[in-house]
């Protein structure tokens, strides 16, 4: 651990310290007319936040209230005091922007060598940053988090894969910071080239962060890598500062989990998506954060709409981060949770068919609804065939079909499209979409 002063915190000794940063937040607050007038709808004021159980009784933040104050949004402090701005993406409708004091900065910094650290990076190894940069918090986050830990950085962003696959075996690069997507077309780009990436690349470690994949997905990229590498799930959003709310080490990766990482400075609420109470071990519900240090643009109790499966067991991970939640993978946005003929269905549970069934294009498929809102009348589930894959294209839509109904008790229809016919997505990507 980094830090294990605060990473090996007892659960009760992590709660007390989030306890005090909630009543510094309140106070924090008072000062900003937007955010008093905010606590104000709902009959309270800033100087409630006391502590966790007074955090349970505020109001839930939402895009929308957010989007009412454009341009520069329920700031806390004077703008003259932002050093920069990053942006959610902004695929339905403008972006917003969230602001970045100095403090603020280097906290993203810390947040981001911690979970490097976690991962197995250590001061000397060798990184490509990967990420997008611009407004998007992914490049900068990973540029100063290497920094911060002394990692050696050659920031190429996405995207010129020629050069990048033959980087990795000259530069000798350790670590990578992709969309798992990039990291699965570098390698075929390798092979291409006559690289073999087992052989020449030394990669260890790959940051796969901006899209989640499944377990098979995953598995199947690790295969291909040199001997002891390992791919990094994580997990954040831009409201909460960065990608920094979860995070893997090595034994929650055999698990398919992730540490809430920084509950130090992110407050994480798991609620059920319906009562928005919190929800139990084992159960799904949806990440709700409250960013406890952070001073140009904080959030509380911001819904993200992601919905995870809280970890049957938390604590006991044999690297010693007992006190802090774990979570699995994101398995879907509440947006996105349909409800079929009555059989609630995860986008993320389409998405283990198409990656377990050989022949498909991972990355690529869609689910295509007639109408908008979550109880359509007709689903279809769109998938594509590899190229260089020799069986017939109803063939394999029937396979998916008899896994979809066997996983979801639901007869959906599946097309299979020629690889390629079905969008891409650099971010986060957009499954359901409206069909008539
Ligand atoms: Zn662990």
């Amino acid at each position: 651990m980094l830090e294990p002063e605060i990473e090996a915190l007892e659960r009760d000794d992590l709660l007390k310290l989030q306890n005090g940063k909630l009543a510094a937040l309140g106070e924090r607050l008072a000062r900003s007319p937007e955010w008093v007038e905010h606590f104000r709808q709902a009959g309270l004021k800033p100087g409630d936040l006391a502590d966790r159980q007074a955090l349970e009784a505020l109001p839930f933040l939402e895009k929308s209230q957010l989007r009412e104050r454009y341009p520069l949004p329920m700031l806390g402090v004077e703008t003259a005091a932002v050093q920069r701005f990053c942006a959610t993406s902004g695929t339905t409708g403008l972006p917003v922007l969230f602001g970045f004091t100095d403090n603020d900065i280097d906290l993203l910094a810390r947040q981001v060598a911690r979970q490097l650290y976690s991962h197995g990076v250590r001061p000397g190894d060798r990184g490509y940053n990967g990420f997008g940069f611009g407004l998007w918090a992914g490049g900068l986050a990973y540029d100063i988090g290497m920094a911060e830990l002394g990692v050696t950085n050659f920031p190429l962003g996405p995207g010129r894969s020629d050069l990048v696959v033959e980087w990795l075996k000259d530069m000798e690069w350790t670590l990578a910071t992709v969309s798992p997507v990039f990291l699965s077309s570098l390698i075929r780009a390798a092979k291409e080239k006559g690289i073999d990436p087992k052989r020449h690349w030394k990669l260890q470690h790959a940051v796969i962060g901006g899209q989640s994949v499944s377990r098979a997905f995953r598995d199947e990229l690790e295969a291909e890598m040199p001997e002891g590498f390992r791919s990094f799930n994580t997990y954040g959003t831009t409201e909460a500062g960065g990608p920094i709310v979860a995070s893997t080490c090595p034994w929650s990766h055999e698990r398919d989990e992730m540490h809430l990482m920084n509950e130090d400075s992110v407050l994480v609420e798991i609620l059920d998506p319906e009562t928005l109470t919190p929800v139990g071990p084992g159960e799904v519900g949806e990440l709700v954060v409250t960013t406890l240090d952070k001073e140009a643009s904080p959030v509380v109790r911001w819904r993200t709409r992601d919905l995870v499966r809280v970890a049957e067991h938390s604590g006991g991970c044999p690297c010693g981060r007992k006190g802090m939640g774990a979570i699995g993978r994101i398995i879907g946005r509440s947006d996105d949770m349909l409800k079929v003929r009555g059989v609630i269905v995860y986008p993320s549970q389409i998405e283990d068919v198409v990656a377990a069934t050989p022949g498909t294009v991972k990355e690529a498929w869609q689910i295509y609804v007639d109408q908008p809102g979550s109880s359509p009348n007709s689903v279809t589930v769109a998938i594509e065939q590899e190229n260089g894959y020799n069986g017939n294209p109803d063939d394999l839509a029937a396979a998916v079909g008899r896994s979809l109904t066997s996983r979801l008790g639901l007869k959906v229809p599946v097309e299979c499209h020629p690889a390629g016919a079905l969008p891409r997505y650099e971010a986060k990507a957009q499954r359901v979409l409206v069909r008539s």
